[in-house]
């Protein structure tokens, strides 16, 4: 069988034994510990009058040690205090839980409770196995991976219009996914309530029907985020890049999935007969189905509610985001952080831009082996600079006036006092 140069599966990556002798150096040469640690104290690092000291040694870090030992409940005082732990303890992985309202590591015989956290989301392509037919599980190609860039443009949008944050880190997960870290301070003090409804709010494949039929949550006419997200970002995705890379309408039984949606039984035996017959490609068999829709709605002479929206819903059905609401959900969910290596490739958690996330090969992501010795082959230069000028800076603006705005308060307030 000829490969197809598209479908082979990710190369270049390293294996879990060399990725574990690496990490030693990786976290005393390479991993950006100090720029993580001020991401996550929002100015509290004690350098403002006002910070709160407290704040950055009270967030959850958790260290997933060698036989797959979680080390959870860890603090930080200081950078210094957590890149040194890294360098001694070697984590295959590091992840980040909330902040609580004392150190989790004074945990015993109090009462341990969650105060803020980043709003995060998890999209994973093992979700979208059932509309993917280049790979399964955790392989990924450069015919699935544009559904995740797909997936980046739609929420990215969404979290900035509909819900107007700002502060968005979207990260490569170093295998097969991406996160992203809402980082506002309205974000971050979200109930687990809140944090359910936004996610709510971007789950719109709910599953299968009993006919396994994909379950949709989704209205017609569209709710102006989906139409938002059709318009801008779906259908061209759709015929572009989707239907030619996974050809869904030529193969049975992804087709049979799209026909079963069909609520029309003459356009659905039409189309049936014409796929099962003829030799056409997916995107000429799509705007045979886009004609055939829009010859029967205009001919009939009152709305005909069934076929509205059709070819919206079944696009929607196979690339809107997946997104893993479970995640979401809670504060207290510990999220991989930024930068860490993926013990089963060796690749790193790298930042991602969503403006040029098109361009964004997961093969050309840096591995742990070519980071590290006396001559690294590369640096991760230019994704330490993408987190701090397209992420850190404008934070940082933002953690500055308000702990400014809070010392010209107190001020204000001892004057008075003085004053009377
Ligand atoms: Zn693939």
């Amino acid at each position: 069988m000829e490969m197809d140069e598209n479908v082979r599966p990710m190369s270049g990556n390293v294996d879990a034994e060399t990725v574990r002798k690496s990490m030693k150096d990786y976290y005393a040469k390479a991993y950006p510990a100090d720029l993580l640690y001020k991401w996550l104290a929002y100015g509290h690092d004690g350098k403002h009058l006002r910070g709160d000291k407290s704040f950055p040694n009270r967030r959850e870090f958790c260290f997933t040690l060698e036989g797959e030992i979680f080390a959870r409940y860890q603090n930080f005082a200081s950078a210094q205090e957590f890149r040194e732990a890294l360098k001694n303890k070697l984590p295959t992985k590091i992840d980040i839980g909330p902040v609580f309202n004392r150190k989790p590591s004074e945990r015993h015989g109090v009462d341990l409770k969650p105060v803020e956290r980043e709003l995060v989301f998890d999209i994973d392509m093992t979700d979208y196995d059932n509309v993917r037919t280049c790979c399964s599980e955790a392989n990924i190609c450069g015919k699935c991976w544009p559904l995740m860039t797909a997936a980046i443009k739609v929420l990215d949008v969404g979290l900035r219009e509909d819900f107007g944050f700002k502060h968005l880190l979207w990260v490569y997960s170093g295998r097969r996914g991406v996160h992203c870290w809402v980082s506002d301070e309205r974000a971050r003090n979200l109930t687990d309530e809140a944090r359910s409804a936004v996610a709510e709010y971007f789950a719109v494949v709910k599953g299968k029907d009993a006919n396994g039929a994909p379950r949709l949550a989704m209205a017609v006419p569209l709710h102006p985020s989906l139409k938002r997200a059709y318009d801008s970002v779906l259908k061209k995705h759709w015929i572009e890049r989707y239907l030619p890379d996974q050809k869904i309408l030529e193969i049975k039984d992804k087709y049979d999935t799209v026909l079963a949606m069909i609520p029309d039984p003459e356009i659905r035996e039409t189309l049936k007969g014409e796929f099962e017959t003829t030799s056409s490609n997916s995107v000429a068999r799509w705007q045979r189905f886009e004609a055939l829709v829009a010859k029967e709605l205009q001919k009939s002479k009152n709305r005909n509610y069934k076929l509205e929206g059709i070819l919206e819903k079944i696009v929607f059905a196979h690339i809107y985001p997946r997104i893993d609401i479970e995640v979401s959900r809670h504060m207290n969910h510990l999220l991989k952080a930024p930068f860490c290596v993926h013990p089963k490739t060796g690749r790193v958690c790298v930042p991602m831009d969503p403006k040029t996330c098109d361009s964004f090969d997961p093969e050309k992501v840096p591995t742990v082996v070519e980071l590290i010795g006396s001559n690294p082959r590369r640096t991760l230069a230019e994704y330490n600079a993408l987190f701090i000028d397209g992420f850190c800076k404008k934070l940082d603006e933002e953690n500055d006036a308000r702990l400014s705005s809070r010392t010209r308060e107190v001020k204000a307030a001892n004057q008075q006092t003085m004053d009377f």
